[in-house]
């Protein structure tokens, strides 16, 4: 496992340098990664919900990655974020899934979208760990498509109520605060964005979804809002631009995802080469039949492809940030985030099902970690944009809006 860390990084050191401080923040990162190890897998093999992860990043300071060191974040820029989520990703998605909806799509949108005193109030906590973000955008009738989400809110008083029901929240019932993204009533166009308090009254979580194929130690929630009161300084972004809000916090979680599965594949080699080494079939070490170092080479093929797909849509999304009113270079960041996701998380998947050949029986066994990250990794082809959706937004950005697939 050291070594794999390592090299990535002397890489990407070599190619864009590193900082001292970002140098520290990775070794964190793969402290942090060490100390879960023990509880994902025990709350795998229960198949429960892990709350140690929370607590495990909180202890190294690393809940606020990318939030600024001015609202006492460690101000990572993306490639840093991503190098950070690759090394956690060892442990696997339940870990990623936490970390990336926490951050990549709750603490930066309140820092892309928030205005000042929302910046304030929220980023210091989130980057304690005090606030814990959930995500709510798909509802049980809209998923791929959230512009038809049906959440609503009325004005009240100096604030809004929220009536809906959000379905597959990560973090759902253990966040303290919930993006929730709602349209106004009789209203079929606009969708805005709220920072919902989940100790609102009206806020409930209807159940814990634990029937999954794999993700257990992620927590996944039915949650419903009943007339939740949000006061006005809760909108995040204005009135009715609340898919943008939602669309830019999926760039971010994109990026995260794809930096997660980097994560998966490397502890799917470095369980591979381990178990294929020291296992014998026919007389010698099963490492040895060329089939096997077949399975080697693509899982590590793979790897370096997605390595440098992801550092690549991280450092174009750190160069659109340099310049916000840049669009077409946001627009290449956002494509390349849906390049590297969709092609992370289908390479992710199929490592971990070639790691799982590599072990034979014992891989088809819930006791394997490849086992492991071939139930959870799955779910990186459907959460945050499916495989299909991708696809149609990769060719749409090479076949242009008169080919749009939606239309
Ligand atoms: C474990 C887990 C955690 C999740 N966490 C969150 C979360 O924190 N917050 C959140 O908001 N959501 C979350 N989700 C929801 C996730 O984002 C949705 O499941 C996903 O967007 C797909 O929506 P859907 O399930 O409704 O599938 P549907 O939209 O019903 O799609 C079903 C199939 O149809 C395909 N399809 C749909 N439209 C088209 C089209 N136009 N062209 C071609 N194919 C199409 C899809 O690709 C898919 O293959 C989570 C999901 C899971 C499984």
């Amino acid at each position: 496992m050291e070594k794999l860390f390592e090299s990535s990084m002397e890489e990407v050191d070599r190619l864009v340098g590193l900082g001292d401080d970002e140098k520290g923040l990775l070794r964190e990162a793969d402290a942090a990664a060490a100390e879960l190890l023990v509880s994902e897998f025990e709350k795998y093999v229960e198949r429960k919900y892990n709350p140690e992860i929370a607590g495990v990043l909180r202890r190294h300071n690393l809940m606020g990655v990318p939030i600024a060191t001015k609202f006492g974040g460690r101000g990572a820029r993306q490639l840093v974020e991503s190098l950070f989520l690759e090394r956690m990703g060892q442990t696997g998605m339940g870990v990623i899934t936490l970390a990336d909806v926490h951050m990549c799509l709750g603490s930066l949108a309140v820092q892309d979208w928030g205005d000042d005193e929302q910046k304030a109030r929220y980023l210091p906590a989130a980057a304690k760990g005090d606030v814990l973000f959930a995500y709510g955008l798909t509802e049980p009738e809209a998923g791929s498509d959230p512009a038809s989400l049906k959440t609503s809110y009325v004005r009240d008083g100096g604030g809004f109520r929220v009536t809906g029901s959000k379905y597959l929240i990560s973090n759902g019932s253990i966040a303290t605060n919930m993006i929730v993204f709602a349209r106004a009533k009789g209203d079929s166009k606009g969708v805005t964005a709220f920072l919902v308090d989940t100790k609102q009254r009206g806020f409930a979580v209807d159940m814990r979804l634990e029937e999954k194929m794999g993700l257990f130690t992620s927590d996944t929630s039915l949650v419903s809002l009943d007339g939740v009161f949000v006061p006005e300084e809760d909108m995040l972004g204005e009135e009715g631009k609340g898919l943008s809000v939602a669309y830019s916090a999926l760039l971010n979680g994109r990026i995260g995802i794809a930096s997660g599965c980097l994560g998966v594949m490397e502890d799917c080699l470095n369980q591979v080469r381990e178990r294929t080494s020291s296992r014998f079939q026919h007389g010698k070490a099963i490492a040895r039949h060329q089939l096997i170092q077949k399975h080697i080479a693509s899982i590590e093929s793979s790897l370096e492809a997605c390595r440098w797909l992801v550092y690549r849509a991280a450092m174009k999304k750190d160069e659109s940030g340099k310049s916000p009113g840049d669009l077409s270079l946001r627009s290449e960041a956002d494509r390349l985030s849906a390049v590297a996701k969709y092609m992370a998380s289908k390479s992710a998947f199929e490592s971990a099902d070639r790691a799982v050949q590599c072990f034979g029986g014992f891989g088809y066994s819930i006791m394997s970690p490849v086992a492991k990250h071939f139930l959870d990794s799955r779910v990186a082809r459907i959460y945050e944009g499916t495989d299909e959706i991708m696809e149609l937004k990769i060719a749409s950005s090479v076949l242009g809006k008169d080919f749009d697939a939606y239309r």
